[in-house]
Order: C-alpha cells, then sequence, then structure tokens
C-alpha cells in the first residue's frame, strides 16, 4: 500500500465512524493542488544536475496551508502528497487556523556541497515562488532540511515579493525565527508521552524507550525524555542503532552528532539494527525518522506497549491493526508530532506582529496546545470505544468538514 493509500485508508476508518457522504468524502480527499517542477543547477564542478521538485497543496478550508519541505532522494509525488494531507488533519487536529501542503526535492543533501544545497534551494523557490506565500502557502523543515534552508528560501522569495518573514517558518533566530521552533516537535513528542503514560497510571521513571531517529526530532525527543527521568536504551541514525541496558548518556550523544554529524563512532555497549531497534523489548517505542517502518512483517515482534509516531507515517495501515488485536496503543503522528507545526504557528504570528515571544512563553503555548488537544482526542477516543489514530482523525475530519460547508463550495 502506497503512503497516499495508507493516509485515505486510516480516513476512511474514521469517515466511517462519522458517516460521511461520500461526496464530502471525495472533496477532502481531493487535493487542491498538485505542482511538480524541474529543479536544474550547477554543480561546484560545472556540470548541469536536473532534480524534480515538488509541492502539494491539499486543503485551504482552514487557512493558509502549511508544511514542510523535505529533501530526501525517496522523495516522489505520491509520499508528497501524503504528507501533505495529513498535514491538513494535523493543523485542524490541534486547532491552528492552517491547511495542509508539503513539497520536497526528490536529492539526497548529504551528496551536495553547502553551496549546492543554497542553489537548489534558491533555484525551488523561483518555480514556486507564485504558489506559496504567507497567507496562501508557508513552508518549513522536514527531513533533509533546517534553518538555514529557511533562511535561504525567505531570502530568494523576499527577491521578488519584498521583506516577508512569515512566507517560511523554522527560521534561524537571528532571521525571525522563534525561540523554540527548533525543539518544538520533540519537546511536543516528549510532552504527549508523559500524558499518554499518565493516562496509562505511568510516569517517565518507570519506562525504557528506543527511539529511531537522531535527527532534529528525535534528539529533542531524546533529550526531553532524558530531563524527566526516563531511560532512553536505544538510539538510532541512518548508520545503525546503539544499545545501552543502563540508558544512553543523552546529552553525550547530542553533542557528537553535533560534532560529527552521524551516530557512527558514537560508543555504546551494543551496535544493533534499525530493524532490530523495533521490536527491542521497551515500553515505549518512538519511530522519528522514516515512514512505513512499522510493517505486517514486524508488528506481531513489536515488545512496547505504546508507540508514540514522531515520524510521519511510520505505521502501515496491516501493522496497525496487528497492534490493535495485541492492545499495543499507537499514538498517531497528527497529534504526536504537531508540536513543530503549532511552533511553527507561533513564529508566523509573531512575524506577523512584528512581536517576539521568549521561549517560556513558546514552552506554555505549546504545552497548552498539545494537552488541549490530546484531552479531546482521549475523550473522543474513550466515548466511542475507538482507536486514538481515529479519534484524532475524528477531530480533524470534523472541523475541516465544518468549515468547508460553512464557507460554502
Ligand atoms: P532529520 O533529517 O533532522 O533527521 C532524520 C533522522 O533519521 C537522521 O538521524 C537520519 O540519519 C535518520 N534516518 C534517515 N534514514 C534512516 C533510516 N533508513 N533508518 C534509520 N534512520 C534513518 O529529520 P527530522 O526533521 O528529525 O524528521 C524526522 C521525521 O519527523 C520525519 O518523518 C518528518 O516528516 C517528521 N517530522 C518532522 C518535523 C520537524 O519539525 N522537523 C515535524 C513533524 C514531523
Amino acid at each position: 500500500m502506497s503512503a497516499f493509500e495508507s493516509v485515505c485508508h486510516y480516513f476512511e476508518a474514521a469517515a466511517g465512524v462519522m458517516d460521511l457522504s461520500p461526496n464530502m468524502k471525495k472533496l477532502l480527499l481531493t487535493p487542491e493542488r498538485e505542482v511538480k517542477v524541474q529543479v536544474a543547477m550547477k554543480l561546484d564542478n560545472g556540470e548541469i544536475a536536473t532534480f524534480v521538485g515538488y509541492r502539494m497543496q491539499h486543503n485551504s478550508a482552514r487557512g493558509p496551508m502549511k508544511g514542510g519541505l523535505r529533501y530526501h532522494h525517496e522523495v516522489d509525488a505520491e509520499e508528497v502528497l501524503a504528507l501533505a494531507s495529513l498535514m491538513t488533519w494535523k493543523t485542524a487536529v490541534v486547532d491552528i487556523p492552517y491547511g495542509g501542503a508539503k513539497g520536497g526535492i526528490s536529492v539526497d543533501p548529504n551528496n551536495l556541497s553547502e553551496n549546492e544545497l543554497e542553489r537548489l534551494t534558491r533555484k525551488f523557490v523561483d518555480e514556486i515562488q507564485d504558489i506559496i506565500g504567507p497567507d496562501t502557502d508557508i513552508p518549513a523543515p522536514d527531513m533533509g532540511t533546517n534553518a538555514q534552508v529557511m533562511a535561504w528560501i525567505m531570502n530568494q522569495y523576499e527577491k521578488f515579493h519584498g521583506f516577508n518573514p512569515a512566507c517560511v517558518t523554522g527560521k534561524p533566530l537571528e532571521l525571525h525565527g522563534a525561540d523554540g521552533r527548533e525543539e518544538a516537535t520533540g519537546r511536543g513528542v516528549g510532552l504527549l508521552t508523559e500524558a499518554l503514560l499518565k493516562k496509562n497510571r505511568l510516569s517517565m521513571s518507570d519506562v525504557r524507550v528506543a527511539i529511531q531517529g537522531f535527527g532534529n526530532v528525535g534528539t529533542f525527543t531524546a533529550d526531553y525524555i532524558h530531563e524527566q527521568g526516563g531511560k532512553v536504551v536505544a538510539i538510532s541514525d541512518v548508520t545503525g542503532a546503539k544499545y545501552e541496558a543502563a540508558g544512553i548518556d543523552i546529552p553525550a550523544a547530542m553533542e557528537h552528532v553535533r560534532r560529527h554529524r552521524s551516530l557512527a563512532e558514537f560508543e555504546a555497549s551494543q551496535e544493533i539494527t534499525n530493524e532490530e531497534l523495533l521490536t527491542l523489548d521497551v515500553d515505549v517505542l518512538i519511530p522519528a525518522a522514516l515512514g512505513g517502518v512499522l510493517t505486517r512483517k514486524n508488528a506481531e515482534d513489536v515488545k512496547a506497549k505504546f508507540i508514540i509516531e514522531a515520524a510521519n507515517g511510520p505505521t502501515l495501515p496491516d501493522a496497525d491493526e496487528i497492534l490493535q488485536n495485541r492492545d499495543v496503543i499507537v499514538l498517531p503522528d497528527i497529534l504526536a508530532n504537531a508540536g513543530g507545526v503549532t511552533v511553527s504557528y507561533f513564529e508566523w504570528v509573531q512575524n506577523q506582529q512584528y512581536f517576539r515571544w521568549d521561549r517560556d512563553r513558546t514552552r506554555a503555548e505549546l504545552a497548552k496546545t498539545l494537552t488541549r488537544s490530546f484531552e479531546k482526542m482521549w475523550n473522543i477516543a474513550t466515548e466511542k470505544h475507538i482507536p486514538l489514530r481515529t479519534a484524532s482523525y475524528l477531530m480533524g475530519i470534523g472541523r475541516v468538514g465544518r468549515a468547508t460547508v460553512l464557507a460554502g463550495i
């Protein structure tokens, strides 16, 4: 099943509970606009390289569309569309006034120099500048992109449209970024893990945690869990996974990655594979890298009682069903990793108002937004006896559907 079919599958499960009409389903599933562009540039050695870039605009019923920009060699139209539609439900679940979009370039950024990455980004902005903007569609970081890439996007966009910091979020602090945006997704994952444990009469200090992916989301998730007394026994990146029964020294691992850009040489008592990490004997499993990692093949072997979907789309529908039957509780991506888009919204608000918040305010507002959404989702799931994912989709689809009807077709 493709990534977009997976999202549609989860949508259908919730639509069934809501008794949504076939016409409304079709309207909500159909993307508003799909853009595919050629991104041609000169490499440092003078050769021409041509890549394909995408911006998928799924739905704008609740406001300007919002979604990250991914640089990864596996990016394709179908995956970007799936991620765009996830953004529509995600922004609605946390009730921020946005729709959903996503972008990406099919490229391995590790094979490009810093100068090449900048040229690639600027060329991509040249191609899509007329369909993005602070009131239409606002990009943000995702896999393979960061604050520096966002700074280039802002600068290039401003060459066409003038001063416009709200045209992109996740920018560096020195260039209209928000204090607290970089940590927001991981911090949100941590806060929500705590909330879920609490509902199950557990606390952070009771659990052992494995985290797949040690990039932006994985590191800040690990940092928060570690700070709150949780034991992170396994972490990983694209080079492999590390296991330490007594708990990994997370600050040391973060420092190592800051210096070496990878976990490859980080010392731990056991080296394991990314696949083995998923089935470790832990209480909480947090996939925080790629989508589609929990499948029919490994879902039976997952030992964790709680799965927190920090990555987008880590659980395929077959695996989801197996996990449900085994009473594994899955906190779905459309809430679990919504801390990032929530603080992106705060950044956009600050940019629009030319007024800066401090990190304490950002953290407090983030916790308020996520806790409110989590409580609502939990109550719906409990009242209707449905999984947390279906309850989240119910919230998201309900809000987008009502906005669509109120505005009129
Ligand atoms: P990142 O590029 O900062 O880090 C990705 C991490 O995954 C790196 O450690 C990388 O080595 C690792 N990785 C890559 N391929 C892997 C593989 N095959 N096996 C194991 N690990 C692998 O990306 P990120 O921003 O941390 O995003 C991670 C996930 O979180 C993505 O699914 C993304 O869509 C999602 N997400 C990110 C944000 C955000 O604010 N950055 C917000 C919401 C969701």
